[in-house]
């Protein structure tokens, strides 16, 4: 059996199903065909812990977020403020939190999810359809109900990255591409392990907030969470990309704070107290911080211990594996796109998302990125299948 629809989608992630619904939107018949048993998983993921759908920025810092000048024209077409009247079109009203960062008022991805799935009733879904390659401009599948071939006029490959495969996206397109440059996947958005010590323990799970991350030249606030088997959360995702390659970080327990001043307070006379408690009293600085303090060797005299809490060293050892991180780096290399995010070395066939080689820390960037892509391939992907 060889089908023939217009337009064939792989992967119901958000850039698939973003290029589904503009190429359908143009009078496309398009067959959406996925290796799950439902579309969105890693989408519905995402909105476990608030969806952030994208950033209150301009297309320009969007770009620069994403390291990817090529995805200006994409990204000045569908921007922030275009994400927020497409989720509003949804159903979904946003707002904007106090980093920048928008959310749909719901914060969970399944209404949006569910009333997408309603404008796609046109389109074609297939699940449990295996993407095995294209020769020639037909793409095969391992389906339930054995082998199937479609032939269509244009297609968009938008099989995500390589992280939670569980979810679907497992990255094994990449082996089915001939000889397209690909850059290796890498984690990004993910935490490190720590060898910590048994002392740690009993903060695993606890978030260590107004806190500075150092790393070279690079200092940025915000707030992490130790876990059982090192750090993560937003601080060390917002810096993971520069983590990964030189893992050498301090962190600035008071910032704000002036070094001299906080010397001066850990001299006063501490009595009989332990060092703990006096440390606690004149610093102010919750347990948690004060076992970092700790971890990082013997205290030292009053100096040591404010230059250390200016610049306490964080001992990474290496990212956590790329399966638990939120996103990855590399991907389909852009010089095999043209303007359109059509493969050069496979016409017909364009490509979209986290498949592309870019990347951007977390922030919603990764999801306008994702639907932006998406759009912008299945808006081409119509218009040849038109030609
Ligand atoms: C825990 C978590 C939280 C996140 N939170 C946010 C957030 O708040 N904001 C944000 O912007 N981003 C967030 N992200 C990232 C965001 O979810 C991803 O960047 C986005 O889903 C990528 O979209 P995509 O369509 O490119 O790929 P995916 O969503 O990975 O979809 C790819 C699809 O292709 C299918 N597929 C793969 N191979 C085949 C094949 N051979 N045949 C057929 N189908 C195939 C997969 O099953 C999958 O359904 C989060 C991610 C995680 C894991």
């Amino acid at each position: 059996m060889v089908l023939t629809p217009d337009v064939l989608i792989v992967g119901g992630g958000p850039a698939g199903l973003a290029a589904a619904e503009v190429a359908s939107a143009a009078g496309a018949s398009v067959l959406l065909a996925e290796q799950k048993p439902s579309v969105g998983r890693k989408f519905l993921m995402a909105g476990k812990s608030g969806l952030n759908l994208t950033k209150d920025e301009s297309a320009d810092q969007i770009v620069a977020a994403c390291g990817a000048p090529w995805l200006a024209p994409i990204l000045r077409d569908f921007d922030a403020d275009a994400m927020r009247e497409w989720a509003a079109g949804l159903g979904q009203e946003v707002f904007t939190g106090s980093s920048g960062r928008v959310f749909p008022v719901a914060m969970k991805a399944s209404p949006l999810l569910r009333a997408w799935l309603a404008r796609l009733a046109p389109v074609d879904i297939t699940v449990r359809w295996r993407w095995l390659g294209q020769d020639d401009g037909t793409h095969r599948f391992d389906t339930p109900r054995g082998a199937v071939a479609v032939r269509p006029r244009a297609s968009v490959l938008a099989m995500g990255g390589a992280s939670w495969s569980r979810l679907g996206s497992d990255g094994l397109w990449v082996e089915r591409m001939g000889d397209l440059a690909i850059a290796p996947f890498r984690p990004a958005n993910m935490g490190f392990d720590v060898d910590w010590s048994p002392h740690m323990a009993r903060f695993s799970g606890t978030p260590v907030k107004d806190v500075a991350l150092i790393h070279g030249d690079t200092q940025r606030q915000g707030e992490f969470v130790i876990s059982k088997t090192g750090v993560e959360g937003s601080l060390i995702y917002a810096m993971s990309a520069l983590l990964r390659d030189a893992p050498d970080a301090a962190l600035d327990l008071a910032p704000g704070r002036d070094l001299a001043a906080l010397e001066q307070a850990i001299a006063k006379p501490r009595g009989k107290q332990s060092m703990s408690n006096h440390l606690r009293k004149v610093t102010g600085l919750p347990p948690v911080k004060l076992a970092l303090l700790r971890e990082a060797g013997p205290l030292g005299d009053a100096s040591a211990i404010a230059a250390r809490i200016k610049a306490c060293p964080l001992r990474l050892i290496r990212p956590r594996p790329m399966d638990e991180a939120i996103s990855v780096a590399g991907g389909i290399k852009a010089g095999e796109l043209d303007d359109a995010l059509m493969l050069t070395a496979y016409p017909s066939t364009f490509a979209a998302g986290e498949m592309l080689d870019w990347e951007a820390p977390t922030g919603g960037y990764l999801l306008t990125a994702c639907i932006a892509t998406g759009r912008h391939a299945g808006a081409a992907a119509a218009r040849w299948a038109r030609r």
